[in-house]
């Protein structure tokens, strides 16, 4: 996480893509979303949406140590009002064309409402990083972005042997790690299928979701919108997508409308840390509530 005040980050927003033109701006190729066979837009069969049930595990007592733990030490939680109810706000297949829109948007609604800072996590693909995109994930670092990990290349992993398996998950962190420093990051798997053999090499929690948008199937900005507004509730994990204007038409009404209603939009790793929740290596969550959820919900 960058100790970057956040003045400091929104700063870094705005200054980096002057500094790209100042440095014979790259040109970055197209990327043909129509070429793109991505997981998340096949409807998941019924046996993958079971495997996709949430597992949690209360805080473990102080100098208590597992190795299967989601380490959370650095994770800042600061801006987080604790009291207020929390949605983690989840974007897939980056670094694409809609990222910097997609930055732009909660840099805004943070500089308008400091008191009620939005963050995410986005899940990234190594074959989409060359000299523009690798940019504009260093400057969703720099606003406080959480970088998670959705494999090099976008395959079916579970239909990889183990060191293919391995391979496109180290490529990701390898460049994920020369950005913020962290040698492994929240994976969440392309089509959202994991086997065992895929949950036992991530060594990293699995981030699945509650909220579905289906942004990629050419959805209108209402009908995003309505999906996340509809479906929302303390501890929910919503999945967008990176390369969707509509999607960043609807953030646009989303992170006012849902802090009116009471909420914060955070991060994955801000969400169970907030919410006072520890995430094991190689299991599964699609949503991350308050120990006490079934007394407040
Ligand atoms: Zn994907």
């Amino acid at each position: 996480m960058s100790r970057l005040s956040f003045s400091r980050r929104i700063a870094l927003i705005f200054c980096l893509p002057f500094l790209a033109v100042s440095c014979q701006k790259p040109q970055r190729p197209p990327v043909d979303l129509a070429e793109r066979n991505f997981p998340e837009r096949i409807p998941a069969p019924r046996q993958a949406e079971e495997n996709l049930s949430s597992e949690q595990t209360p805080l473990p007592a102080p100098n208590e140590t597992a190795p299967d733990i989601w380490d959370v030490s650095d994770v800042d939680i600061s801006t987080v009002d604790k009291t207020k109810k929390l949605i983690s706000f989840t974007f897939d297949d980056a670094p694409s064309r809609t990222l910097e829109n997609i930055l732009a948007v909660f840099a805004a609604f943070n500089e308008q409402n400091p008191d009620c800072p939005a963050n995410a996590t986005v899940f990234f693909n190594g074959y989409l990083f060359d000299a523009h995109s690798t940019q504009t994930v260093h400057a969703a670092h720099a606003l406080g972005f959480e970088l998670g990990n959705h494999s090099q290349s976008h395959l079916d992993l579970t239909t990889l042997d183990e060191a293919t398996l391995r391979e496109e998950l180290d490529k990701t962190d390898a460049l994920l790690a020369k950005i913020d420093g962290k040698p492994k990051h929240l994976f969440r798997a392309p089509f959202g299928r994991a086997n065992e053999l895929v949950s036992q090499s991530v060594c990293t929690p699995v981030i699945s979701w509650t909220i579905d948008t289906l942004d990629w199937t050419g959805l209108g900005e209402e009908d995003i919108y309505r999906s996340v507004w509809d479906g929302r509730f303390d501890g929910a994990i919503a999945l967008m997508h990176d390369g969707y204007t509509n999607t960043v038409s609807a953030l646009k009404r989303l992170l006012p409308d849902l802090k009116a209603d009471g909420y914060q939009v955070v991060s994955v790793s801000q969400l169970a840390k907030a919410q006072g929740q520890t995430l094991r290596r190689g299991k599964t969550y699609g949503r991350i509530r308050k120990p006490n959820h079934a007394k407040t919900n």
